[in-house]
């Protein structure tokens, strides 16, 4: 513990306002949940038993890449080896955990999200759920870990789910699109079974929004005197 309360301070300002929105959206309950963003060598990451839709920047503990404190005077998070993980396997920038009700009650039940909406191409298609282990532990980490290879984005068999991007607000909005798409597999499912995009059509989603710079505004070319 240092009082080195300074010490990546925008990053912690950051985490705990994206906390205060997942909160916000309904995806963040009680102290469930963990969310950490990259800076470096360091990493901003959630204390432990803190309420993350009140969070706040001193609620924000500071690591370094092996885990060990340099600010903050809270314990991280229990889940920080599975953040960590995240950040020596994929060079991600952000990490979000949440236990949204949407995307844990579909852990308890599918072993994948199928790709049933283009826009879950966003996460890489198909959303694996990891294999249960208890919370906190390396085995957790490491199933996780295997079920995000290719993803962006992971189901946790009976516990939730987790996103990973390269800056935090991407991570956050990655979270929110899994527990829509995991709502809309549920409303599908109760009337019946919900069609798969196959391997042509995700193809297809993936060559237009190159094409088309999916996702981002253009400003409309300016009006001509004569089309007036
Ligand atoms: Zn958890």
């Amino acid at each position: 513990m240092t009082d080195s309360s300074s010490m990546l301070g925008q990053e912690r300002a950051a985490v705990a306002a994206a906390c205060r929105r997942l909160g916000a959206e309904g995806l963040l309950i009680g102290t469930a949940g963990n969310v950490s963003v990259r800076a470096g060598e360091r990493v901003a990451i959630t204390a432990t038993g803190a309420v993350l839709a009140h969070l706040t920047p001193d609620q924000v503990t500071v690591v370094d890449l092996d885990g060990k404190v340099v600010a903050g005077n809270l314990q991280p998070t229990s889940e920080l080896e599975l953040h960590l993980g995240v950040y020596h396997r994929y060079g991600a920038g952000a990490v979000v955990h949440t236990h949204a009700p949407m995307a844990t009650a579909l852990s308890c039940v599918l072993d994948e999200l199928p790709c049933i909406h283009y826009q879950l191409l966003a996460l890489g298609g198909t959303v694996r759920v990891a294999p249960y282990a208890t919370f906190g532990t390396p085995e957790l980490a490491e199933s996780v870990l295997a079920a995000l290879e290719g993803r962006s984005a992971a189901l946790m068999a009976n516990h939730g789910a987790l996103t990973h991007a390269p800056t935090l607000d991407k991570a956050v909005e990655d979270a929110l699109l899994l527990e829509w798409a995991c709502g809309v597999y549920q409303h599908a499912a109760a009337v019946g079974r919900p069609r798969v995009l196959d391997e042509q059509q995700q193809l297809a989603v993936i060559e237009a929004a190159l094409a088309r710079d999916y996702g981002t505004t253009r400003p409309v070319p300016p009006v001509h005197e004569e089309s007036r």
